[in-house]
């Protein structure tokens, strides 16, 4: 895995990856496996060298056969011919598209492989595993967080995104989507003859990476199992009936809580003839409306307060 490894560092600062004989004879059998994958390809011969006598140019590679060429100093006129193998100077290119394809087949990853930022971030494609969705990118450069207003405005009902690096890179945060980011290799590894891929052990990491219900209170879009399933306009009496279970995720909250912090976020303290509980169950009725799937008795629980008080939850789909 060296030289994979090596290979999508280099693709972080340069594109397109280039890989010389001479390190790749290092490695002789990863070289095989990824020449043999179609993930390295030949690159065309480079058209100059360093001198050899010299030491201090660099020169025109004029080409006798297959296995023989030279160059010829300029800066020391008595200089002969520098004779040489050119097969010695065979490099290799990383094809990062193929590599793409094959690590969407391997990890089950439905494959729609597209460069959506210039040479920079792939859309690989959609993954869906146990009802829960995610889209899949790859970015080549380690500075992710410059994508982040690109993922924000990204459409796609899914807002479950997995993004992929050469290396370690640090967290991303966005404000419409959740986003985890692993380096690509974490998942593959080195056979004989072909590299093996840890599905599993991919899919598995996304199934717990992410929440299950998010509620982003920036512009009140309700993401379910991944996929937003509608948006609860901001700062109505709906949004911050959302709001306060989201804020008390996972535990009751009394309909006299729910009623007080809503009336007070709406500046109506009087206004209401409703009851607690006649507000809470339209606002849930209403929530219903808007997030059209029938998720929400699974996301907002009727429950009771360890004091016994009605109460809702707001907490992942069972
Ligand atoms: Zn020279």
């Amino acid at each position: 895995m060296v030289l994979l490894k090596k290979l999508l560092n280099n693709l972080a600062f340069h594109s397109p990856a280039v890989l010389t004989e001479e390190e790749g004879k290092k490695h002789p059998k990863e070289l095989e496996v990824l020449i043999s994958l179609g993930v390295l390809k030949q690159d065309t011969f480079p058209q100059e060298r360093w001198c050899p006598s010299c030491e201090s140019e660099s020169v025109p590679i004029q080409t006798i056969s297959k296995e023989r060429a030279y160059t010829l100093c300029t800066t020391n006129e008595e200089a002969a011919r520098d004779y040489f193998d050119p097969q010695t100077l065979k490099q290799w290119q990383f094809n990062l598209p193929k590599f793409l394809e094959l690590a969407a087949k391997e990890l089950k990853i439905k494959d729609d492989i597209k460069n959506v930022v210039a040479n920079d971030l792939w859309l690989i494609g959609t993954l869906q595993k146990d009802s829960r969705h995610f889209l899949v990118f790859y970015s080549r450069t380690n500075d992710i967080n410059s994508h982040a207003a690109f993922f924000d405005a990204f459409k796609s009902p899914v807002r479950a995104f997995v993004i992929f690096t050469n290396t370690e890179t640090p967290l991303i945060n966005l404000n419409k989507a959740e986003a985890i980011v692993m380096p690509i290799a974490d998942f593959v590894e080195l056979k004989t003859k072909s590299l093996s891929w840890d599905t599993n052990t991919f899919q598995n990491h996304l199934l717990t990476a992410f929440r299950q219900v998010v509620f982003y209170p920036s512009n009140g879009d309700f993401v379910v199992l991944g996929k937003l399933l509608g948006t609860i306009t901001p700062s109505s009496p709906e949004y911050f009936f959302a709001y306060t279970l989201w804020d008390n995720f996972n535990q009751p909250v009394s309909h006299e809580s729910i009623f007080s912090y809503c009336k007070e976020q709406l500046g109506k303290q009087n206004d209401y003839t409703d009851t607690a509980q006649a507000f809470c169950n339209k606002m849930k009725s209403n929530v219903k409306k808007q997030i059209k799937n029938g998720v929400v008795d699974k996301v907002i629980a009727s429950t009771k307060t360890p004091s016994g008080s009605n109460a809702y939850k707001m907490t992942n789909p069972r």
